[in-house]
């Protein structure tokens, strides 16, 4: 459910006519819809209301300052994976104690910086990070608030790029040495052991997987109560998908799977979903440059790039492209959708039957409102495309296209020998 839909022949942003958005703002643009963004967060948290929980929104899904706002105001906390993921949730408003962090590379400054804010724990992914925040704990003279990533070994049937439950993954803690990883951590005195988490992938379409996952923890956790370390957090990661495509089970059918294994565990459960809230409140809209027709091929060529939504060549990612204006008559052709960038992976969308759109014409790439943005590049010395929200029939621009000087400004022209 999301709130771009058609007027008569006009695709609209809520009340929004995006043609107008296009022609104001130009093209190509990222437009997300606040009420989707804010139902979406609604239907998720009503969905755990059953459990004692807390949100802690994967914000590098989609990180923009006012999206960001958006959630805090609802009272999400934020998943966060670098120093620069928890100084923009923090300008945004985002409460310290809301704030996890992921990852399974973080630096002594950035986990300095997270124990100087005071967030809620950290989710460690192995033996030497354990240490390692031990150790700045120790010079800071703090305890720092740590939960341990397992990874479960399963497979949650997603795309392998996307995938981080299986035991090959860089992602956790072998569930073979969950055990002896807590009893070291206990023996730190710089660390409270407050957590145990998990995330399995993302794009995931069924409950199975979660279910599996849930009940290994659940086991876990109680294995770690017998032995005397009363955890206060589960943190059970992100990774409901979206459709796409398939279609995945909507948040209160995923709720009901995962939280079954979890009940009686006295434990206050943390989820991080990223996708579901962002993924289809965001659109990247485009203008056809040109139609070019070859023998085999008919190829529209349209201004928005892989720098602007590299989903479809990294992940093999399928996006829904409607036309901006729907023209009746018109009679379906085969084409593939693609942008200026010098690489054959520059596509939008591949041997896809549309209604023949022609050049000048505006295409909306559906549900590009997670990973799109924040995986944008100057690749081809683009600009990266501005972000807007519309808000009924407010249109917020919460970032600008990038300017020519936005590419340069860190180079330095440097004197040469000859
Ligand atoms: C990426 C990520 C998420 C969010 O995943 P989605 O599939 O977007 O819900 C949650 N937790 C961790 C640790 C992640 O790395």
């Amino acid at each position: 459910m999301h709130h771009f839909a058609y007027r008569g022949n006009e695709l609209y942003a809520e009340d929004a006519a995006i043609k107008d958005i296009a022609a104001h703002i130009g093209t190509p643009v990222y437009i997300y819809s606040a009420a989707t963004l804010r139902r979406h967060f609604r239907v998720f948290d009503e969905a755990l209301s059953g459990a004692d929980h807390l949100i802690c929104y994967a914000m590098k899904a989609l990180s923009n300052l006012s999206i960001l706002k958006l959630f805090g105001a609802m009272g999400s906390g934020f998943d966060i994976v670098s120093a620069g993921e928890l100084m923009r949730c923090l300008r945004a408003g985002a409460e310290a104690k809301k704030i996890v962090f992921s990852g399974v590379g973080k630096s002594e400054e950035e986990i300095a910086a997270a124990l100087d804010a005071g967030i809620l724990m950290f989710n460690v992914e192995s033996r030497p990070e354990l240490y390692r925040i031990a150790e700045v704990a120790r010079r800071k003279k703090v305890k720092a608030p740590v939960s341990l990533r397992v990874n479960p070994d399963l497979d949650p049937g997603t795309h392998p790029h996307i995938s981080t439950g299986h035991r090959t993954s860089k992602f956790g803690i072998p569930l073979a040495q969950v055990f002896e990883y807590y009893a070291q951590a206990r023996s730190l005195p710089e660390l409270e052991l407050v957590g145990l988490s998990t995330h399995i992938g993302s794009q995931i379409t069924e409950t199975g997987p979660f279910i599996e996952a849930g009940e290994k923890v659940a086991s876990i956790v109680r294995q770690l109560k017998s032995d005397g370390i009363a955890l206060r957090y589960l943190d059970i990661g992100g990774g409901l998908g979206i459709p796409y495509l398939e279609e995945p089970p909507p948040p209160s059918e995923y709720a009901a799977a995962i939280l079954k294994p979890l009940k009686g565990l006295g434990v206050k459960i943390i989820a991080e979903p990223g996708r579901v809230l962002v993924g289809n409140a965001g659109i990247l809209v485009t203008r056809v440059l040109y139609v070019k027709e070859t023998d085999v091929k008919r190829f529209i060529v349209v201004d928005g790039a892989m720098n602007d939504l590299i989903r479809p060549v990294l992940y093999e990612a399928y996006h829904a492209i409607w036309p901006v204006r729907k023209e009746s008559g018109r009679k379906p052709v085969i084409a593939d959708v693609v942008g200026p960038v010098c690489e054959s992976g520059d596509f939008f969308a591949q041997d896809r039957e549309m209604p023949d759109p022609q050049a000048g014409e505006l295409l909306a790439v559906m549900s590009a409102g997670a990973y799109g943005f924040v995986m944008a590049s100057n690749y081809n010395s683009r600009a990266r495309a501005p972000e807007v929200l519309v808000e009924g029939s407010r249109v917020h621009v919460i970032r600008e296209r990038d300017r020519f000087e936005d590419l340069i400004n860190r180079e330095k022209l440097v004197e040469l020998g000859s």
